[in-house]
C-alpha cells in the first residue's frame, strides 16, 4: 500500500529545532519565555502597525477569551457563522450564552450579510440584541469583510474575526487576522503553520493584549501572594510551542505560495471538465492562502458525486473529506436558532476538500492527479 496522503500535514522550515533548543539549554520550559515574546513579535510584526498578539494554548482559547474581553455572559447571545469548525460556536457555550446560527453567500461560503442583519433584526424584536457577530474566513477564503463592518457598525454589535484557518490572506491588500473587534488565529498540526498546539489572540488595543494574557494566566491580581479578584484560566502558550512557531513564521510566506499552487494544480485539472468547481477568489479584493483546497460537484452535470469522488481517493490511501458540516445540523446545537436557506447545506453536500498541503511532493501529486483524471 502506498503511504498515506493527509489533507494537510505539519511543514516544519528546518530553523524550528534551533529555537526548541534553545529552550532547553536555557531552562525555558514553561508557559513564558523568550520564544513566547518572539513569537508574539514576529507575528505582530507580520500582521502589521499597531497590532498586538497574546501568544496562547489554542484557538479555542482565544475565542473564549475574545467572548469574556466582549462582556458575553449567562444569557447573552451570540452570533456565529453556521459553515465552520465547532471550535468556532463552542466557547459561546462555555460562557452560558446561545449561538444564533447564520447562513452562508455563495462567492466565499461566509457569513451572508443579509442573512445577518435579518438575525439581528429579529433578535432584537424577539427582545435581545446580539453581543458579538463571529464570522469566519473558511479555509482561508476571506469573508465580505465591508458588508460585515458596515453591519457591525450600523448595530454596534462587535465582530470576532476567527481567522483560524486563514493566516496569509488577504482583503484588499490588508492581512486577515487585522479586521475584527478582536481576532483569532490557530497553530494547530493542520493549520498554514503549526506550533503542534497554540492560538493567539489579536487586537489593535494594547490593554486588550494585557487583559488577554491576564485572564490567560489564572488572573492573578498584583500581590506578593496569590490573590483573585476574577476567574482566571490557564491558556498561555508554552515556551516550547512558541520555539516551533518563531521557525515557522521564516517560512509562512512560501508555504502560503506552496499552498496557492496546490489551488492552481486543481484548477489545471478540472480546468475542462463539467459541473466541477474549484474554489477560488470571487474578485481581486480577495486573497486566499487557500489553506484548504477545494471542489464543489453538481452531481447532475459530472455524473458523479462528492461521495464517490471521496470513496475512489481513499481507495488509494488519499485523504479527501467533505467541508465543515453547519452547526444548525449538528446534534449538539439543534435548538439553537438558525437564520438562512440551505447554502449551506448544499455546501456541505455537495463539496470536498483535497490535499492541499505545502509539503506534498511531486510522487504523491501525481497520484492525486491519476484518480482525479478518471473523473474528467
Ligand atoms: C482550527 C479552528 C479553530 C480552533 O483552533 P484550535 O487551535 O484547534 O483550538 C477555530 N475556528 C476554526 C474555523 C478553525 O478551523
Amino acid at each position: 500500500m502506498n503511504s498515506k496522503i493527509y489533507l494537510s500535514s505539519p511543514h516544519m522550515g528546518g530553523t524550528e529545532r534551533n529555537y526548541v533548543r534553545e529552550a532547553f539549554d536555557t531552562n525555558w520550559i514553561a508557559p513564558l519565555g523568550p520564544n513566547v515574546t518572539g513569537f508574539e513579535n514576529s507575528l505582530e510584526n507580520y500582521l502589521g502597525d499597531e497590532i498586538f498578539v497574546a501568544a496562547l494554548s489554542s484557538g479555542t482559547a482565544a475565542l473564549h477569551l475574545a467572548l469574556i474581553l466582549l462582556g458575553v455572559e449567562s444569557g447573552d447571545e451570540v452570533i456565529c457563522q453556521s459553515m465552520t469548525f465547532s471550535a468556532s460556536a463552542n466557547p459561546i457555550v462555555y460562557q452560558g450564552a446561545t449561538p444564533v446560527f447564520v447562513d452562508s453567500e455563495a462567492d466565499t461560503w461566509n457569513i451572508c450579510p443579509q442573512r445577518l442583519e435579518e438575525a439581528i433584526l429579529d433578535r432584537i424584536a424577539k427582545g435581545k440584541k446580539p453581543k458579538a457577530i463571529i464570522a469566519v474566513h473558511l479555509y482561508g477564503m476571506p469573508y465580505k469583510v465591508d458588508e460585515i463592518n458596515i453591519i457591525s457598525k450600523k448595530y454596534k454589535i462587535p465582530v470576532i474575526e476567527d481567522s483560524a484557518e486563514a493566516l496569509g490572506s488577504t482583503y484588499k491588500n490588508q492581512k486577515c487576522g487585522t479586521f475584527g473587534d478582536i481576532s483569532i488565529l490557530s497553530f494547530n498540526g493542520n493549520k498554514i503553520i503549526t506550533t503542534s498546539g497554540g492560538g493567539a489572540l489579536v487586537t489593535k488595543n494594547k490593554s486588550i493584549k494585557e487583559k488577554a494574557i491576564f485572564l490567560a494566566t489564572q488572573a492573578r491580581d498584583a500581590a506578593a501572594h496569590y490573590q483573585h479578584t476574577q476567574i482566571g484560566y490557564n491558556y498561555r502558550l508554552s515556551n516550547i510551542c512558541a520555539g516551533i512557531g518563531r521557525g515557522q513564521m521564516e517560512v509562512l510566506d512560501k508555504h502560503v505560495g506552496l499552498r496557492r499552487e496546490m489551488n492552481l494544480f486543481y484548477k489545471n485539472i478540472f480546468k475542462n471538465s463539467k459541473g466541477v468547481h474549484v474554489f477560488s477568489e470571487p474578485t481581486e479584493d480577495y486573497k486566499s492562502n487557500h489553506w484548504l483546497s477545494c471542489i464543489l460537484i453538481e452531481e447532475e452535470k459530472a455524473g458523479f458525486s462528492s461521495h464517490t469522488l471521496r470513496l475512489a481517493l481513499e481507495k488509494e490511501n488519499i485523504e479527501a473529506r467533505p467541508l465543515w458540516k453547519p452547526m444548525h445540523l449538528q446534534p449538539v446545537f439543534s435548538s439553537a436558532p438558525y437564520y438562512g436557506e440551505s447554502l449551506s447545506e448544499d455546501l456541505f453536500k455537495n463539496g470536498l476538500c483535497l490535499p492541499s498541503g505545502s509539503n506534498l511532493s511531486t510522487i504523491e501529486k501525481e497520484r492525486i492527479k491519476n484518480v482525479l483524471k478518471q473523473f474528467v
